[in-house]
């Protein structure tokens, strides 16, 4: 609270914080941002969708869950149809994704009956959207904070752009080592304090193997909570069964560049602007997400889990019946809605839309032993 009663800005906080501590990394900036318990923007806003920052796949149409609720359906029955067939949607958005999903998979009476939802949500906001959307096809689900509380069990787990949400800390080439970028505060002509990016402690950082030689000023990034995440996962999996889905956008390789990014009203902006008020992401490294499982199996002794190929989201749409489901709900209807179902089809699935920019990755238990996958490749 300031002196005069108002809570202070996040970005004013931030501002204290530094003046106090000194420069902090991108991964507390971009954690604080979007998970401050009062001022984070998933915590407090509601960004998804046309009125809000952007927009995803599920939003643009139906077909895109319907098609992955079909998909879980195929493994949960390769999987032996373990009961309760436990669906597990990390970071679910305005709950369009799962909506569509369970309306796909009720097409089969067995798997309906044994459905049971699991949500992971760390906004309240988005949970009270969550609830709604579920209430109107006759269903609800456990919430989760976090995937600690997740049941024992074997579990169906989707997420789409989950990880792309999640901090990342960025590295700086400088002087042949690399400097940790940090966020620390600089003054502007007009005397003002501003946010800005500076370099922090050296680290040792092993060179990527699939990239050359750095050049001075480039870029990595590494996002320790997704491999941490990756990596709970795969011993989840291979203990208890299941199978996982991971959609995003992001690079299936390991490289240089800098992708940390802010989008307020469907525009690129500052990351460091207005914190707390924008979406920030960066792209999905799906390298270091199949390295992460690989590691997690090698250090573990129980099963093994098996980690698809990284297959394009255009790919997998159009191979799990993108155009049929397009044709099948256009059937009969007017040129106008024809047209929104072609144009849908376009933003999902065409190379230069979604459609290679948006990666895939499943891991899956051993005893789901048909591949799900891989005649994709
Ligand atoms: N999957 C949805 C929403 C994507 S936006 C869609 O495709 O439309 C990211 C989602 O992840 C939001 O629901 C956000 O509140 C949630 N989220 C972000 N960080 C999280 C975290 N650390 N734990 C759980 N959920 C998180």
């Amino acid at each position: 609270m300031k002196a005069d009663g108002q809570t202070a800005s996040l970005d004013e906080r931030l501002k204290r914080l530094i003046a106090l501590h000194g420069p902090i990394s991108i991964a507390t900036y971009m954690a604080q941002c979007l998970s401050d318990p009062d001022q984070g923007y998933y915590t407090t806003a509601s960004p998804i969708g046309a009125e809000g920052d952007f927009t995803t796949a599920p939003e643009i149409s139906q077909m895109f869950g319907e098609l992955i609720g079909i998909w879980f359906l195929s493994v949960w029955q390769q999987a032996g149809r373990p009961t309760p067939f436990r669906l597990v949607e990390l970071g679910p958005g305005r709950g369009t994704l799962i909506t569509d999903m369970v309306r796909a998979i009720r097409s089969n009476p067995e798997a309906a009956e044994a459905l049971d939802l699991h949500l992971v949500e760390i906004s309240e906001a988005l949970t009270q959207q969550q609830k709604t959307s579920l209430a109107k096809i006759d269903s609800t689900a456990t919430w989760h904070q976090s995937i600690q509380t997740l049941p024992d069990a074997p579990l169906f787990i989707v997420a789409n752009e989950f990880f792309d949400a999640l901090p990342i800390h960025q590295w700086v080439y400088h002087d042949n080592k690399w400097h940790e970028r940090v966020v620390g505060i600089g003054r502007d002509d007009a005397g003002q304090n501003h946010l800005t990016f500076g370099l922090g402690a050296v680290k040792d950082l092993p060179s990527p193997i699939t990239s050359p030689r750095p050049d001075e000023g480039a870029i990595r990034e590494q996002c320790p909570m997704a491999e941490a995440i990756i990596s709970q996962l795969s011993n989840h999996l291979s203990s208890h069964g299941g199978a996982a889905l991971f959609i995003d956008y992001g690079c299936d390789r390991d490289g240089y560049g800098d992708t940390f990014q802010a989008l307020r009203k469907h525009q690129y902006a500052s990351p460091l602007q207005s914190p707390g008020k924008q979406d920030l992401t960066a792209h999905v490294n799906f390298m270091a997400l199949v390295e992460a499982a690989r590691k997690a199996l090698s250090e573990s002794s129980i099963n093994s889990i098996t980690v698809s190929p990284i297959i394009r989201q255009g790919q997998f749409l159009l191979s799990m019946g993108l155009l049929e489901r397009a044709g099948q709900l256009g059937a009969g209807k007017g040129q106008a809605q024809q047209d929104d179902i072609r144009t849908a089809v376009e933003r999902l699935a065409a190379p230069e839309q979604m459609g290679d920019l948006f990666k895939l990755l499943a891991l899956y238990g051993s005893e789901i032993q048909a591949p799900v996958f891989s005649e994709l490749t």
